[in-house]
């Protein structure tokens, strides 16, 4: 049986709106699909493994780049092995909505999944596992793990241990990872508006003086990570890099408890009202190098970056304030009053983020700055 925290993340999971909002998530989906067919020579003939497949459209993307098989298997795993044993991209879910779409809770779910499957000529490339990837047994070792982990601010929800735990399971040495790098950023920001709408507000609502609220504003505000989208005009330094990981060697360890000191200076007169976190990834091969720093990111960095962005056809996927907006926005931490900053005044600090011991799904940030 699952743990109770574990339940209610895969719960959450098994609501079709929740697929429907990451599905029409057009940079996203877009971003995988390009990776996908950017590998395709690699993934042509292989064995695939999508972790956390969801409604299973990585899998189906990567049957349609070749990848040899995909099967659709349920809850009931043992009763479904024999539809096929020869699979060659194994998607794995514990969400309901594998069962959903691949089987079980009604027999209903499985007919219309095996229609779907049919209806894309993809009967004899998938296989559907209901289960934890922790928990699932398959029969042989993979090319290719693909998994869409990333939570806001790259590490809510805690999928990728999942993700290094089929690494180190099931993937052949040599194989792919997609994504393969991930790198997490931090800016102080500005934003009057959003201020003043939560926090000023107060002051005068329909002529009534609530500033005796103005306190309570400013402490919701400011304890809680805030999911909004910003723009690059919001942003008051260049970015620094809080973590960088390398999927193909990253340790599990690590993410238990993520530490990083930055320096920034600001680039304009402002009131800094908290920073901004977000995070880019990139779908390397196993040999090809990352094109983040590992260090704080300098304008020269920034701008070389953009470069080879431009210049090469290498995938990335970012949800920085000044890229497209995606479902994921940014994180934004809020102080619960601004500070005034001039132009190139240095602003530094650490940041501490921790899994929750009582639920490791959540994380606690810790933030100091001067
Ligand atoms: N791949 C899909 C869904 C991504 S959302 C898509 O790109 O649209 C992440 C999915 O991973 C969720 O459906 C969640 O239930 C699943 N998941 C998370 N951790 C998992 C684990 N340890 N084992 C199996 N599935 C997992």
């Amino acid at each position: 049986p699952l743990e109770e925290h574990d339940r209610i993340y895969f719960q959450s999971y098994s609501h079709i709106g929740i697929h429907e909002a990451m599905i029409k998530d057009r940079i996203r989906t877009d971003a995988y699909h390009a990776a996908i067919m950017h590998h395709q020579k690699f993934i042509e003939g292989k064995v695939v493994m999508d972790v956390g497949c969801g409604t299973g459209i990585l899998s189906v993307f990567c049957a349609r780049a070749g990848a040899k098989r995909v099967r659709y298997e349920i809850l009931i795993a043992k009763h479904l092995a024999i539809l096929d044993l020869l699979d060659h991209v194994y998607a794995v879910d514990a969400s309901e909505i594998a069962i959903q779409t691949g089987c079980s809770i009604t027999l209903f779910f499985f007919l219309q999944a095996r229609e779907i499957v049919k209806a894309n000529n993809l009967s004899d490339q998938i296989v559907v596992i209901h289960g934890r990837v922790e928990d699932v047994d398959i029969e042989e070792k993979v090319d290719v793990i693909i998994s869409e982990w990333m939570g806001y601010m790259l590490l809510y929800e805690s999928m990728l241990p999942s993700v290094l735990f089929a690494r180190d399971k099931w993937l052949k040495p040599g194989g792919l990872i997609l994504p393969s790098h991930a790198t997490l950023f931090l800016a102080p920001i500005t934003n009057p508006e959003r201020y003043e709408g939560s926090v000023d507000f107060w002051n005068d609502v329909y002529g009534i003086n609530m500033s005796a609220l103005v306190p309570l504003a400013k402490k919701f505000t400011s304890e809680e990570p805030s999911i909004e989208t910003i723009g690059g005009e919001n942003v008051i330094s260049w970015p620094s890099v809080i973590k960088h990981i390398n999927c193909y060697t990253f340790a599990t360890e690590e993410f238990k408890s993520i530490t990083a000191k930055f320096k920034v200076s600001s680039m304009m007169l402002a009131p800094v009202h908290g920073f901004g976190l977000w995070f880019e990834v990139e779908f390397n091969g196993p040999a090809e190098s990352s094109h983040n720093f590992p260090s704080n990111l300098n304008p020269l960095d920034i701008i070389q970056k953009k470069r080879r962005r431009g210049s090469d056809d290498a995938v990335l996927l970012s949800t920085a304030p000044e890229d497209e907006p995606t479902h994921w926005q940014q994180t934004i931490l809020y102080f619960p009053d601004p500070a005034e900053v001039k132009q190139d005044q240095v602003i530094e600090g650490s940041i501490r983020i921790t899994q929750s011991e009582e639920n490791p799904r959540f994380l606690n940030i810790n933030l100091e700055c001067s």
